[in-house]
């Protein structure tokens, strides 16, 4: 093939990226395009921010290598398919996503391609093994159970990493365009994006993996990878960071890599994940309480550790996985609200935000999705004195708490009325006053 354009889409990286190898491979021209589609802009300002960083390291390390990334605004299909034509390309080449925006397109470049006779070709890349790859026994579609799903999943025969490409050679007469300065985030602390920033943090990761199955609950000792948001971007292989687990026996980290890969081929199967209950059980009886979302969203429920995982997301674009389970609990079924404003919240925030993981966490949290234990309730009082016994995680992010010592801090309206009065933090919420409430099984 004489020219060839990779689409990047969620696989924002030079390293272990099958599209751009492949393309390097078999055209003597190659065009990297990234085209900034102004219907997804609008969904989370970190991420727009995050994404924009991310692109501008990729084109860098393109450079590097003689390349450029060529940028385009609007609609990816037509933008990619006048692209093509102007280079003259021969195929068109893309990772394969699942959610229903990716399948859309998909589906409108199958069309287009064969159009204007350009060879369509999906690679895989977003996660270690193929969504489909691995299907239940008696004809299933896909895993609702994970621990069967991670037993077939390590199983299965990943494919071999690929080399990175030397050089890239864009064709004359493509003009790559400018590159938008990243927008304003909501977030101060949020990560940067970018493959650099991401392989820095996976190097440092690595040499601190050894205690992930003892500290990875631990709310003060932030003992995870924080490598999500570079795993939604692509910033990071997944199966790079696999085999490199691996390598180190980190065989816990390794399964929780996999819940990743479990949640995309549910999304796979069942499109409708954010919106619709993949069990119906359970999904009847939510409250419409606006001022309680309120109070969530704010992170002024009153209970303390729940009110330090809402601002940590606020402040950082991110949240620890135990506080996650927490907040969306306490939402869903100790407020009783409906899990769809939760995800949606969730999703203007996370760096990490894609429709797999976060509506299926959502739904497992909510009793409506694949948990096998849908009733389960977690106690966020309880949850807060095992995980954050001394109360370091919610000073940290409730300051008006400061003054609180050790993990008196996660019952404050225990603490004698005096002191009370003099803190600057709400009692919790009119409907959830009766303490009892906090220690339900
Ligand atoms: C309500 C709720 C919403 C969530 N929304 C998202 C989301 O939008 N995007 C997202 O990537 N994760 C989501 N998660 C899963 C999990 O909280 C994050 O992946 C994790 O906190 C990321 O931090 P880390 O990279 O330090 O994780 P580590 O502990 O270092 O784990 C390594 C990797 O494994 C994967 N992983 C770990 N736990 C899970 C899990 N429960 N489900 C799926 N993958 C997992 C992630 O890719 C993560 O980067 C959500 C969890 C809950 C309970």
């Amino acid at each position: 093939m004489r020219t060839a354009v990779v689409l990047f889409t969620r696989d924002l990286r030079v390293r272990d990226n099958p599209a751009l190898a492949a393309a390097c491979a078999n055209a003597e021209h190659v065009v990297p395009l990234y085209v900034l589609d102004p219907k997804l802009q609008k969904l989370s300002p970190n991420r727009t921010r995050f994404l924009h960083q991310a692109l501008a390291d990729l084109r860098a390390a393109l450079r590097e290598r003689g390349g450029d990334l060529v940028v385009r605004t609007g609609d990816p299909v037509a933008e990619a398919i006048e692209v093509a034509r102007a280079a003259g390309a021969e195929g068109i080449g893309m990772a394969a996503d699942v959610s229903t925006y990716a399948r859309r397109r998909e589906q409108r470049f199958r069309e287009e391609c064969e159009r204007h006779r350009i060879a369509l070709r999906l690679f895989p890349g977003l996660t270690v093994v193929d969504p489909g790859a691995v299907r239940p026994g008696g004809g299933g579609s896909s895993y609702r159970v994970f621990s069967p799903y991670h037993r077939a999943w390590r199983a299965a025969q990943w494919r071999a990493e690929v080399a990175t490409p030397e050089k890239i050679t864009v064709p004359p007469g493509i003009v790559p365009g400018p590159l938008p300065e990243p927008p304003e985030g909501d977030s101060p602390d949020a990560a940067e994006g970018g493959e650099t920033p991401a392989r820095r943090l996976f190097t440092t990761w690595l040499r601190h993996i050894g205690p992930y199955p003892e500290l990875h609950n631990d709310l003060p000792a932030d003992g995870t990878s924080r490598l999500s948001p570079y795993l939604r971007f692509g910033c990071l292989s997944p199966l790079e960071l696999a085999n490199a687990a691996i390598k180190q026996d980190a065989e816990d980290y390794v399964r929780q890599l996999s819940w990743r890969d479990f949640y995309y081929q549910v999304a796979f199967v069942f499109p409708k994940l954010s919106t619709e209950p993949l069990r119906l059980a359970g999904d009847t009886t939510w409250r419409y309480d606006d001022d309680a979302l309120q109070h969530w969203k704010d992170g002024l429920t009153g209970v303390p550790v729940v009110d330090a995982g809402m601002r940590q997301m606020r402040a950082e674009g991110w949240m620890h996985n135990r506080a996650r389970l927490i907040t969306a609990a306490f939402l869903t079924k100790h407020l009783g609200i409906d899990w769809r404003p939760g995800v949606q919240w969730f999703f203007r925030y996370l760096l990490d935000g894609d429709v797999p993981n976060n509506s299926g966490n959502w739904q497992w949290v909510a009793g409506t999705g694949n948990d096998t234990r849908p009733y389960r309730r977690f106690n966020p009082i309880r949850q807060a004195q095992r995980f954050d016994p001394e109360g370091v995680y919610v000073r940290r992010y409730v300051p008006e708490l400061k003054g609180v010592e050790g993990g008196a801090v996660h019952q404050p309206w225990r603490l004698p009325a005096e002191v009370r009065r003099g803190l600057d933090y709400p009692g919790p919420l009119e409907s959830h006053r009766d303490e009892a409430v906090w220690l339900r099984p």
